[in-house]
């Protein structure tokens, strides 16, 4: 009944850490949207470049220094290939997705007035919240908030209400990462372009799961962090089109990011150097290149639909359970289940699945305007990722009915 066109015990050794004991138990890792695994080839690309080539980058005339710069510029190459940018200068890499919605926020305080409108939606992660909101205190712009529905869909007649000339920004994420919906960002992005707003897509949830063709999605600004993917941390990007790219200040002021400095007057690198000032994280550039790599040679096609095999079998499983109420629990989702059991903590149920080698995040996921929406503390969210398997399910949905009957 089981059928997919992957190798899972293939994949799987390429990740060290699947094959680990966590509290005397094989771990069943199913924390995969909080941070993914690192395959060997990612592990072996960031050793290989500390081993030969570790220098400054775009400074030296020297061979090494060469060398790593031209690794990290085949690394932005390869993420402007693989989303479909433009150009490679359109790829500002930042140390993830949190630093490159704070850039975008920051560089909009000089473009906004006192009356202007930002909307968010209900479904954002802080990272895609807090940032917006420092904006709006030293602007005096706005903050109007897209509803959701129980159901946990975006509410599209309430945004067209909202959007109206006075709207300078849209920012949305592409998947929740508290829910696992896909959002409908292609009318989002149309609508708030009719009035003239820019939109910014944070994909940090999206991006293990499927790829945006950034040209044909059209957005101004989309993010992600390559962790998410397979890649280390500490290493993201902010993509944006080039006329707003020029159109924004630099970030912060340093090194790399300068044309001519005197202490009269300084001027800024071109793009993408304009807004990665400092010596940047090289390796993880070079980490998240391999990343990208990787997933291609498993293929996302095949990636989704063993993910979505995982869903369905999980989604039918869990909800047999009594008491057990999955949160947007809909069709177009990725393979990310947030449910609670009646009358349970979910912190009870995480740490008793945690006793049994299963790692599940509790809590409220970077979101608490959705958990304040649904009143309740937080969730219990099981996230998957390819390389988990049907019988790592099966471990799941036996753990969490033990921890059910032993909490009741
Ligand atoms: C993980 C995540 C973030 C934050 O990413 P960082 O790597 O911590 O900067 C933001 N938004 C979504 C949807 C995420 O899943």
């Amino acid at each position: 009944m089981y059928k997919t066109s992957l190798d899972i015990d293939q994949i799987r050794n390429d990740f060290p850490i699947l094959h680990r004991k966590v509290n005397g138990q094989p771990l069943v890792y199913l924390d995969n949207a909080a941070t993914s695994q690192t395959p060997l080839p990612v592990i072996d690309a960031i050793g290989d470049y500390y081993k030969h080539t570790n220098a400054n980058i775009h400074r030296g005339v020297h061979a090494l220094s060469q060398e790593a710069t031209d690794q990290y510029e085949a690394a932005r190459q390869k993420i402007q290939q693989h989303f479909n940018a433009a150009h490679a200068h359109e790829i500002i890499l930042t140390s993830g997705t949190t630093h490159a919605i704070n850039l975008v926020a920051n560089g909009f305080a000089s473009l906004l007035n006192q009356g202007d409108e930002l909307i968010v939606s209900a479904l954002e992660h802080h990272a895609n919240i807090v940032p917006w909101q420092m904006l709006c205190e030293r602007t005096g712009a706005t903050l109007k908030v897209i509803p959701m529905t129980d159901a946990g869909i975006l509410d599209m007649n309430a945004f067209s209400q909202l959007v109206n000339t006075r709207t300078k920004v849209v920012f949305v994420n592409h998947v929740s990462n508290a829910l696992g919906i896909i959002n409908p960002i292609e009318h989002i992005i149309e609508k708030a372009h009719a009035v003239g707003a820019a939109v910014l897509i944070d994909g940090a949830q999206a991006t293990p799961h499927l790829v945006p063709d950034l040209q044909k999605l059209n957005a101004d600004f989309y993010t992600t962090s390559a962790h998410k993917i397979c890649g280390p941390t500490g290493i993201g990007m902010l993509y944006g089109k080039e006329k707003w790219l020029r159109k924004l200040p630099p970030y912060q002021g340093g090194g790399e990011m300068i044309d001519q400095v005197t202490f009269e007057k300084t001027t800024y690198a071109d793009l993408p150097h304009k807004f990665e000032a400092g010596t940047p994280n090289i390796a993880g550039g070079v980490g998240f290149g391999a990343a990208i790599d990787y997933m291609n040679r498993i293929g996302f096609d095949a990636i989704a639909a063993h993910e979505n095999d995982l869903l369905q079998h999980a989604t039918e499983k869990l909800k047999q359970i009594e008491g057990l109420r999955i949160y947007g629990d809909v069709q177009n989702k990725v393979a990310v289940i947030s449910f609670n059991v009646e009358g349970l903590h979910p912190y009870d149920i995480g740490t008793l699945l945690d006793k049994m080698g299963i790692a599940v995040r509790t809590g409220h996921h970077c979101c608490q305007p959705i958990m304040d929406f649904y009143q309740i503390p937080g969730t219990v969210r099981a996230s998957f990722a390819f390389y988990n398997t049907h019988e790592e399910l099966e471990r799941f949905v036996t753990g969490v009915e033990k921890a059910v009957s032993m909490l009741r």
